[in-house]
């Protein structure tokens, strides 16, 4: 299980990047990307996943 960065939606913020305890988000070509073989949804670390916890556009990551 992961989490997922809709591309279109993202403006590239960054905020998201710095706040994964897995450090699974990466800017990676010309987008964010979260990497599913890291993304652990914060279990463990975070009652919420952080990428979507502050992430300001709504729906933006979601469960991949
Ligand atoms: S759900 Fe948690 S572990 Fe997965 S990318 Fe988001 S912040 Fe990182
Ligand atoms: S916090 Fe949201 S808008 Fe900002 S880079 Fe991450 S996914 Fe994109």
């Amino acid at each position: 299980m992961a989490f997922k960065i809709v591309v279109s939606q993202c403006t590239q913020c960054g905020a998201c990047e710095f706040e994964c305890p897995s450090s699974a988000i990466k800017f990676k070509g010309e987008n964010y990307v979260i990497d599913p073989a890291h993304c652990t949804e914060c279990e463990g670390a975070f009652e919420t996943q952080q990428c979507a916890s502050v992430c300001p556009v709504p729906k933006t990551c979601v469960p991949a």
